[in-house]
C-alpha cells in the first residue's frame, strides 16, 4: 500500500513494446499472465519505430508489423496498439515511450512488460533511473533466458513466470524462409497477412 503501483484507485496499464516483426503467441501470452497477475485493466502493445537502416538486421516495415499487431490483438478486449513509436520515427528508446504514455494517460500506472532477455540489458538503456520512475518494470520467464538481475532496484522490478513458449519472432522469420509452417505460433490472421503480403520470403 506505501508503493504508488499498488494504489488501488488508478488505472492500471500494462505496455508491451516490441519489434513484433511477427508478433506471436508467447508475447501475447506473457501480456496475458502479466494482466492477469497484476490486475491490469489493459495492456497495450507498442511496435518499435524502424531503426535507421543497419546493415546487419532487416526490419519489416513498420505498417506490416504494426497491422500483424492489431489482426493478433483484435479479439481481446484488454489488448489495444498504440502507434507512438512508429509515429515518432527513428529507433525506440524506452524513456520516450514510456513519457509519451504517460502524458496521454493521466491518473494511470504504467507496468512496463520485458522478457529476460530484453531486461537483462536494461541497465545499459539510457536514463535507467529515470525509466525506473516512469514505471514499474515486470520481468518475465522466457525460455533459453534466465531472470536474475542483480543491480535493478528491487522496488522497481517484479519477476513473473509466464507459462513457457519456446517461440520467437526470428524462429518464424526462418520457418517463413524456408517454407515450414508457422501455424499455432502466431494467431491465425497473422499467418495468412505474412502470406498476403509476402513477407519474410527472401530472407
Ligand atoms: P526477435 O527474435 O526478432 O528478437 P522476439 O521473439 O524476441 O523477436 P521481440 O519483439 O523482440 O520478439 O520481443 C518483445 C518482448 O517480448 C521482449 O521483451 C521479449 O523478451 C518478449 N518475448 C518474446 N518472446 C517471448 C516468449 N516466447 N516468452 C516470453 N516473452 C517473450
Ligand atoms: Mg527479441
Amino acid at each position: 500500500p506505501d508503493r504508488e503501483w499498488d494504489s488501488p484507485a488508478k488505472r492500471r496499464l500494462g505496455v508491451m513494446g516490441g519489434t513484433f516483426d511477427p508478433i506471436h503467441h508467447g508475447h501475447l501470452v506473457a501480456a496475458s499472465e502479466v494482466a492477469a497477475q497484476f490486475h491490469l485493466d489493459e495492456v497495450v502493445f507498442v511496435p518499435t519505430g524502424q531503426p535507421w537502416q543497419k546493415s546487419d538486421k532487416h526490419v519489416s516495415p513498420a505498417e506490416d508489423r504494426y497491422l500483424m499487431t492489431v489482426i493478433a490483438t483484435a479479439e481481446n478486449p484488454q489488448f489495444s496498439v498504440s502507434r507512438i513509436d512508429i509515429d515518432r520515427g527513428g529507433p525506440t528508446y524506452t524513456t520516450d515511450t514510456l513519457r509519451d504514455l504517460r502524458a496521454l494517460n493521466p491518473d494511470t500506472d504504467l507496468f512496463f512488460i520485458t522478457g529476460a532477455d530484453a531486461l537483462s540489458q536494461i541497465l545499459t538503456w539510457r536514463y535507467t533511473e529515470e525509466l525506473f520512475s516512469l514505471a514499474h518494470f515486470i520481468g518475465v520467464t522466457r525460455p533459453g533466458h534466465t531472470l536474475a538481475n542483480p543491480g535493478l532496484p528491487e522496488d522497481g522490478v517484479s519477476f513473473v513466470e509466464v507459462p513457457a513458449l519456446a517461440i520467437s519472432s526470428t524462429d518464424c522469420r526462418d520457418r517463413v524462409a524456408k517454407g515450414d509452417p508457422i501455424w499455432y505460433m502466431v494467431p491465425d490472421g497473422v499467418v495468412r497477412y505474412i502470406d498476403k503480403r509476402q513477407l519474410y520470403r527472401g530472407d
